[in-house]
């Protein structure tokens, strides 16, 4: 018991996948020149670069001069969003007002950087989702004005794996932008949403699509955002021309060729799709018949959600506390976003899906990945109803 590691937190990061590390190595050991030299040490980084730009972009099915690096989806979001809004203030002039749509279960990454350009006198609408976590397509619609610029959604939710209508709205916004002066951008959080769902970016019909190399079993440190040719984005990071002058910072070379190398995995994994849904499906079923009082939050529909993230609430526990005590018998889960579970406020998420304060503080995410075992399905469902009654004995309820 005592040495069991059993992780169940993919939605938060992966591990780094063997062979990608590999590939990273010699780029973090002997091939450590500077992508900018022109001797030839740069140019042996240089050529790792362009190398694993034309591994992303294949996968997004779009031009090679259309990927930016960073260093965290968090910078791509705030490079699409506000690099966006920079170069439309630019253009259209001050006193232009611009509108921007979202919606309430956003991440951080995206919500508050949306905040903050709120500050700035932009205006933001905020769109509400039903108890499954999914925005309603008329509720957008009719959100849409003559003065809306951007719409940022995001495709799958790392706290309860619901999937947006990407592709309607992407669809509803090629419609709109016919026959019109005014265009309106289309930006989409794909984080989540890699491992799964096909990127295709003129399938979906988007213009901005961000991604994170550690969510992909690619390094830490690295962020990819796509941004359409004819999409004017002004840097947020100045300071030299890396990127299409888009990102000024010297590459993170090892970080970059991992990412390319880990993208071109993807595929591979597909595949596993129905394996890890049964994995997920056991478990909640699990959860469900052996823990009462439990429920589970989010989509029910398979279409609807990622095969991989399950979040429930527990009545009557803590939801950091039960983290804790799971932690104890080697069960890494956690209550929601990373990012955002050493906050004391529940998330943001689950209250907008209509769930009460009391219940969002009892929730428990679960996210499973490519190592997934049933032997670790197993010891979860074995372990946790003992956890959750041991809880609710010391808080007396
Ligand atoms: N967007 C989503 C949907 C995420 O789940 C995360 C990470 O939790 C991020 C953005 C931020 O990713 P990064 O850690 O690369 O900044």
């Amino acid at each position: 018991m005592k040495n069991k590691k059993i992780y169940f937190d993919y939605a938060a990061t992966t591990p780094l996948d063997k062979d990608v590390l590999k590939k990273m190595l010699p780029y973090l050991k002997e091939k450590y020149g500077n992508p900018s030299s022109i001797h030839k040490f740069g140019r042996e980084a240089s050529a790792a670069i362009d190398n694993a730009r034309i591994q992303v972009a294949k996968f997004l099915g779009c031009k090679e001069a259309e990927i930016i690096f960073t260093g965290s989806a968090s910078e791509s979001d705030n490079l699409a969003i506000r690099g966006l809004i920079k170069s439309l203030r630019r253009a259209k002039g001050a006193g232009e007002k611009i509108h921007i749509i979202t919606s309430q279960i956003e991440h951080k990454a995206v919500l508050e950087t949306c905040n903050d350009l709120e500050k700035e006198g932009i205006k933001v609408t905020y769109l509400p989702v039903g108890p499954d976590g999914i925005i309603n397509i008329d509720d957008l619609e009719s959100e849409i004005t003559p003065e809306t610029d951007l719409i940022t959604i995001m495709y799958a939710n790392n706290e309860i794996g619901a999937i947006q209508p990407i592709k309607k709205i992407g669809q509803i916004i090629k419609k709109l932008n016919q026959n019109k002066e005014h265009r309106i951008y289309f930006h989409i959080d794909a984080v989540q949403a890699a491992n799964w769902l096909d990127l295709n970016v003129n399938e979906l019909g988007v213009d901005l699509l961000t991604l994170s190399g550690h969510k992909i079993y690619g390094p830490k440190g690295v962020g990819v955002l796509f941004a359409r040719e004819n999409v004017k984005i002004s840097p947020i990071i100045t300071g030299g021309a890396h990127e299409f002058n888009l990102r000024a910072g010297t590459e993170n070379v090892a970080g970059i060729v991992g990412m390319g190398e880990t993208i071109t995995k993807i595929k591979n994994q597909k595949s596993k799709v129905k394996s890890i849904e049964k994995l997920r499906d056991k478990l909640i079923k699990g959860v469900l018949t052996k823990v009462k009082g439990s429920k589970l939050n989010g989509p029910i529909k398979d279409e609807d959600k990622l095969p991989n993230i399950a979040n429930f609430s527990f009545e009557g526990c803590e939801g950091e506390a039960l983290v804790m005590y799971l932690d104890q018998a080697g069960i890494a889960v956690s209550t929601g976003s990373a990012c955002t579970s050493q906050a004391l406020t529940p998330s943001h998420v689950l209250i907008a899906m209509g769930l009460s304060d009391l219940e969002a503080h009892s929730s428990l995410r679960v996210s499973l990945g490519r190592y997934t075992t049933l032997a670790e399905v197993n010891y979860f469902l074995k372990v946790l109803p003992k956890t959750v009654e041991r809880l609710r004995k010391i808080s007396g309820r």
